[in-house]
């Protein structure tokens, strides 16, 4: 995980990490971000999905498939 959560904030929409609003993991400020991406952190489900949907309009989402577990 991110080693200092506070230097972070909303990919999306620039919400700083601790700020009212921002989302928890099991909405505990100590588990971390609740929704993140490969590029940072996410506030909401709501900046989740636009970022996801943001990355698609891109062509740069990750979508390889979940490796099979009976493969190792
Ligand atoms: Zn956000």
């Amino acid at each position: 995980m991110l080693a200092r959560p506070d230097a972070y904030r909303c990919t999306e929409c620039g919400l700083p990490y601790r700020s009212e609003g921002f989302s928890y993991y099991e909405g505990k400020i100590e588990n971390g971000a609740a929704y993140w991406s490969d590029r940072g952190i996410l506030c909401s489900p709501r900046c989740s999905i636009a970022h996801h949907r943001k990355r698609q309009a891109e062509g740069t989402l990750r979508q390889e498939p979940a490796p099979d577990p009976f493969e190792f």
